[in-house]
């Protein structure tokens, strides 16, 4: 069955005082963006967003690797939600039925594993809500005397709650249109139904005050990672230098299996290493037809793939190309621009040094070219 997520965004961030839902949380990534994002690595083969035009630019102006839909929101969250059934219902054949994960953006750390184990027992049960157990002793005070709660009973609700949507919608069209419903879970059970609570993580919380703001930016930053990488290739006579794509006139170029472009194969292996998913020898195998000459750059942007599959974006990189000759100054705005279009940052987050030895060592003898690298991905 197919699945879908619906990210609502409305949100007025009353408490905050400013935009949480699109202002970037920490160098980066605001709460939308990692919500979708989290979305469709959970299973979700189309993400819809509901909001204001500000949603939608923001959506336009992003590639997510996946369709990521905008949709007017209403007037609640109630009508926002219903607003995302209805356009995924117009995109499905009349007969068939999907399940949809309906999220609070807010929630912008949600796991995709949380994501996945709700398609899994919605599609088992009808319904699945992600909660966590109170830790808080819980006192009714309603009446006279405070009461304490069995906290044993209780469940704190959290998003995605996920349902077939031909169920929720029917819940959605049938509720009471007065009823004022904070979640779907309660317009679900109002219609009779009966949903299956899994844990959806502590961690998985709302950003809602300014400490949760200053939070979100302490854990974002701890996430950030970084990864080196090392490569050196032999100067030969009858190849082209090519260094971090840009190709360079001199009377001799690195000998290479691929079009032997040090730098790039510096910078691979830097990525891979960052995310700890092995090095370009195993990704790239130099016995592979595939590859001989190839471009460096596409195993850069396919290697950047499996970086974004794994998550993660670059913060920044920074590479010292080591080589008596030739002279590569002028070649290093070139190279800093390439960069970092295969590897989707501005180019204010990329460097690229060139250092001669001395005349020491092979490099120094004009016998190689090496390149270290170093970068940060989060
Ligand atoms: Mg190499």
């Amino acid at each position: 069955m197919k699945r879908f997520g619906i990210v609502t965004a409305a949100g007025e961030s009353r408490r905050m005082g400013f935009d949480k839902i699109l202002t970037p949380i920490a160098d980066g990534e605001c709460a939308l963006g990692l919500s979708v994002r989290a979305m469709l690595r959970g299973g979700c083969e189309a993400v819809v967003v509901t909001g204001d035009a500000s949603r939608a630019d923001y959506v336009e102006s992003r590639s997510f690797g996946a369709p990521v839909y905008a949709c007017p929101g209403g007037d609640s969250r109630r009508a926002s939600v219903y607003s995302g059934l209805s356009f995924i219902r117009d995109k499905l054949s009349p007969d068939a039925d999907a399940l949809v994960a309906i999220h609070d953006a807010a929630r912008c750390f949600v796991r995709p594993e949380a994501v996945r184990a709700s398609f899994l027992l919605a599609e088992r049960e009808g319904g699945a809500v992600a909660s966590c157990p109170m830790t808080d002793t819980v006192y009714s005070v309603a009446s006279g005397t405070p009461e304490a709660a069995d906290r044993e009973k209780l469940r704190r609700v959290q998003t995605p709650q996920t349902f077939l949507l031909t169920e929720i919608l029917r819940c959605h069209e049938a509720a009471d249109p007065l009823l004022t419903a904070t979640d779907d879970c309660s317009l679900f059970i109002h219609c009779g139904g009966t949903p299956a609570f899994f844990d959806g993580g502590s961690d998985n919380v709302k950003l809602t005050t300014p400490e949760d703001w200053e939070a979100a930016k302490d854990r974002l930053r701890a996430v950030c990672r970084v990864g080196t990488g090392y490569d050196t290739h032999v100067l030969a006579e009858g190849r082209r230098l090519v260094l971090c794509g840009v190709e360079i006139p001199f009377e001799r170029g690195l000998l290479g299996h691929s079009d032997a472009d040090v730098a790039i194969h510096a910078l691979i292996d830097a990525l891979l290493g960052a995310a700890a998913i092995g090095d370009i020898g195993a990704l790239f195998p130099d016995s592979d037809e595939r590859y001989r000459g190839i471009d460096s750059r596409i195993l850069l942007r396919e290697t950047m793939g499996r970086i974004r599959a794994e998550g993660y974006s670059v913060v920044n990189a920074d590479l010292t190309i080591i080589a008596q000759r030739p002279k590569l100054r002028a070649y290093v705005d070139g190279m800093r621009s390439r960069l970092a279009e295969d590897l989707g940052v501005p180019v204010s987050r990329v460097s690229v040094k060139a250092t001669t030895t001395e005349r020491m060592n092979d490099e120094g003898k004009e016998k190689c070219i090496s390149c270290q690298a170093a970068v940060m991905i989060r």
